[in-house]
């Protein structure tokens, strides 16, 4: 196998002049249908190997960009289709949603809709109208064997091809079949794609898809955007007050908040809703139906959050997803990674939050102990909670364990945030050990800490705790300051959390080293990050929030959004990613030219949406006069730039050719338009000259059986451009 990698790109494209024309041809089409400028590393290497015939693996993380990798080829042929094998249906649906919004064909064929449906499509395959089918791998391999050979595929893309391995954490029997494609299909290359990392499941699809040396594109994993951030055992209030301020600041979107348990997504989402916010719930223990609902309102974006379980989110494509909390530590960074990954799929930033308590490493100890691979799944625990317990930057933390070195702190974590700043904390130290031995490791962190601080709980007098020497020794520091700083000795490994004995705190035996030696301790300062999001000072300012203007026209265009999202029934990102809108905020553009400029904008969400984006721009900066005549003339003209056809043009527009025709004519007595050859023949032009001459009043009448209607009108056009322009 080769491999390929972000960091060596091959070098000598420059010098290949077919692989030019290649990309020339790619980056035009990548504009016209999706608006966007250039390629993402690996994309455009991904879909030339597609071209040449060849097979691949790609892995790339969740919102990397392997959509546009096995679409282009499709594009790029002429009459070609790529089928996509795709195991969930929600996600065949939301492709293919994103694909005609872009105006390119594409169909799915399911068990949700009727069979004739799926017949018709599937005659349509034949005649290459559809440019992606979209099927899942049981279909295909019902289907498979009645197909014609000839028929007109030029890639079959294996979307989240780890399914197909035993070793990948989704295995799925209907994959491991796959490898009949091949046989059927010998000469048409196959792409298998994946966001799941490890090498053996890599080499495991290529093997069990029967890959013929294939090209392997490993693209990074980073996920710059996303921010990650660790609160270490935060309290019920101070969780709810965390979620609320995300929902706060992200009132227009939508976050998830993934908890271990069924019970704790559906109290999490009660709790939520009870301060007025639109939460809804997803587990397994829902049925399909309540399931169904609760993640198409999510998708919506009726619902502000989702409290569920990890059964959400395989599968969920939206991307304005803009903040995901873990209420409890996930069970490996497999996981959390792919969880968090939701977040800022359209590349704008993204907020995350994990809540790491010592209850949860309760729960998911026990997990372990019932899983089948119970040594693997420890070490796998082990890493995440090192992740939770760091004081280095998160994200290489991450990276290395995807075995990507990253040689920079990453400046969009906590710790690189707040670096930790360490003091002598021997004092506290010895306290705290010393409270730990009187109590004899019967207390948990919470009762030691008001031991600590004297407090008269009552459990506390009822068990006697009150009477030991070093209560109240620590009345010098904040519950939260002896919270952080007990977690941080558990850290050190002075003390050890008793999972199986309700989360009492024990002396280790190199805490007894340090307090019997009076050993000094460095700790690292307390910063009080919630202080700023929480407390009166916060409420004041989520109940008048001050809006700069940038963040006003933002509320405004996400308004047009949803507006156009209800009327054509589709996810408002559908409409346009968060992404391009802070563009249409940045740029600000008040014509239909600046706005099919935008990234993200093609063609097809030019014509349909400019209007209304840009007359709210216009609002937003005050400018009164209403937007020129000669519009939709100027909608033309930029359609047939990007290479549509007249009928096209028409179809797109929802008039009629004629009056197409008829801007035409417009538009070249505006001299707007000066290149003719794509809307009129050589000969139809001389024909309609000849009959200008000869009997110029019955000129349409004579013409309308020979040519489109309109046709003619441009003719004339035409000839008096020639004369304009050679008087001069
Ligand atoms: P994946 O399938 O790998 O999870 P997607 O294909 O859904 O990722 O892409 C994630 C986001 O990135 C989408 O919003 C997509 O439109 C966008 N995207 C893909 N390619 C490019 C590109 N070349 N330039 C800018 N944005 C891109
Ligand atoms: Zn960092």
């Amino acid at each position: 196998m080769r491999t390929l990698s972000d960091n060596d790109v091959p070098v000598n494209q420059e010098t290949i002049p077919a692989d030019n024309e290649l990309r020339a041809r790619a980056t035009a089409l990548l504009a016209r249908f999706y608006g966007y400028g250039t390629f993402r590393p690996l994309q455009f290497e991904i879909i030339s190997t597609a071209v040449a015939r060849r097979d691949s693996v790609v892995l790339m993380p969740t919102g990397g960009g392997k959509s546009v990798c096995y679409q282009m080829p499709a594009l790029i042929s002429e009459g070609g289709v790529t089928v996509v094998v795709s195991p969930l249906i929600a996600l065949m649906k939301d492709q293919v949603a994103a694909l005609v919004a872009n105006g390119i064909p594409a169909a799915a064929v399911n068990s949700l809709q009727s069979e004739e449906e799926n017949r018709h499509i599937l005659e349509q395959l034949a005649t290459g109208r559809i440019k992606l089918l979209y099927i899942s791998p049981e279909r295909l391999l019902t289907e498979i064997d009645r197909w014609s050979r000839d028929l007109p595929i030029v890639l079959f893309a294996i979307d989240e091809a780890h399914c197909i391995s035993q070793w990948g954490h989704d295995f799925r029997p209907g994959y491991t079949q796959l490898s009949r494609i091949k046989e059927v299909y010998p000469e048409v290359p196959v792409m298998a794609l994946t966001a799941t990392a490890d090498r053996i499941t890599r080499e495991d699809i290529a093997t069990q898809l029967r890959l013929r040396d294939p090209s392997v594109f490993i693209g990074s994993f980073d996920r710059p955007n996303i921010s990650l951030r660790v609160i270490v055992n935060p309290g019920k209030t101070q969780r709810l007050a965390i979620i609320g301020s995300l929902i706060e600041r992200h009132r227009m979107d939508s976050g998830i908040v993934y908890c271990i348990s069924r019970k704790g997504a559906e109290d999490t989402a009660r709790q939520l809703a009870e301060r007025g916010y639109r939460a809804g719930v997803y587990h397994a223990g829902l049925s399909t139906e309540e399931r169904n609902r609760a993640q198409e309102r999510f998708i919506n974006g009726d619902l502000q959050v989702i409290c569920a379980t990890v059964a959400f989110g395989m599968g969920i494509d939206k991307s304005n997803i803009r903040w995901v909390v873990h209420n409890n530590m996930p069970r490996n960074i497999e996981s959390y990674y792919q969880e968090i990954g939701r977040a800022g799929r359209d590349g704008a930033p993204a907020e995350t939050i994990m809540f790491y308590s010592y209850g949860d490493i309760a729960t998911l100890r026990s997990f372990v102990d019932e899983s089948g691979q119970q040594a693997l799944n420890a070490e796998k625990l082990a890493r995440m909670q090192q992740y939770a317990e760091a004081s280095l930057c998160r994200r290489r933390i991450l990276l290395s364990y995807f075995n990507e070195t990253m040689d920079h702190d990453c400046g969009n974590c906590d710790i690189c945030l707040h670096p930790p700043q360490r003091f002598d904390a021997t004092i506290h130290v010895q306290k705290a050990l010393s409270a730990v031995v009187r109590l004899n490791g019967q207390a948990g962190i919470t009762m030691l800490i008001d031991v600590l601080r004297g407090m008269a709980r009552q459990d506390l007098i009822q068990r006697g705790f009150h009477q030991i020497k070093t209560y109240g020794a620590g009345r010098d520091l904040s519950f939260a300051e002896w919270n952080a700083y007990i977690t941080q000795m558990i850290q050190l490994g002075l003390l050890d959390v008793a999972y199986n004995e309700s989360n009492h705190l024990k002396i280790t035996p190199y805490g007894t080293r340090i307090l019997m030696e009076r050993q000094s301790v460095e700790l690292a300062v307390f910063t009080p990050q919630e202080r700023r999001t929480s407390g009166r000072r916060r409420a004041a300012e989520v109940e008048a929030p001050k809006l700069s203007p940038a963040e006003i026209l933002m509320e405004t265009l996400k308004e047009v959004r949803l507006k156009q999202a209800r009327a054509e029934q589709v996810p408002p990102y559908l409409v346009l990613t968060d992404k391009t809108l802070m563009e249409l905020v940045r740029v600000q553009p008040t014509d239909m030219e600046a706005f099919a400029r935008i990234e993200g904008i093609g063609e097809r969400k030019t014509v349909k949406y400019w209007r209304p984006f840009v007359t709210a721009i216009r609002k937003h900066l005050g400018i009164r006069e209403k937007l020129g005549t000669g519009l939709s003339e100027s909608e033309t003209l930029l359609l047939l730039g990007s290479g549509y056809d007249i009928p096209a043009i028409a179809e797109a527009k929802g008039i009629k050719t004629q009056t197409v025709y008829n801007h035409i004519a417009t538009l070249i007595g505006a001299d707007r338009l000066t290149d003719f050859s794509s809307i009129i023949t050589r000969e139809q032009y001389l024909r309609v000259m000849e009959v200008a001459r000869e009997n110029p009043s019955e000129l349409y009448i004579i013409l309308a059986n020979e040519m489109p209607l309109g046709l003619p009108k441009v003719a004339l056009a035409i000839s008096d451009y020639l004369l304009r322009h050679k008087s001069k």
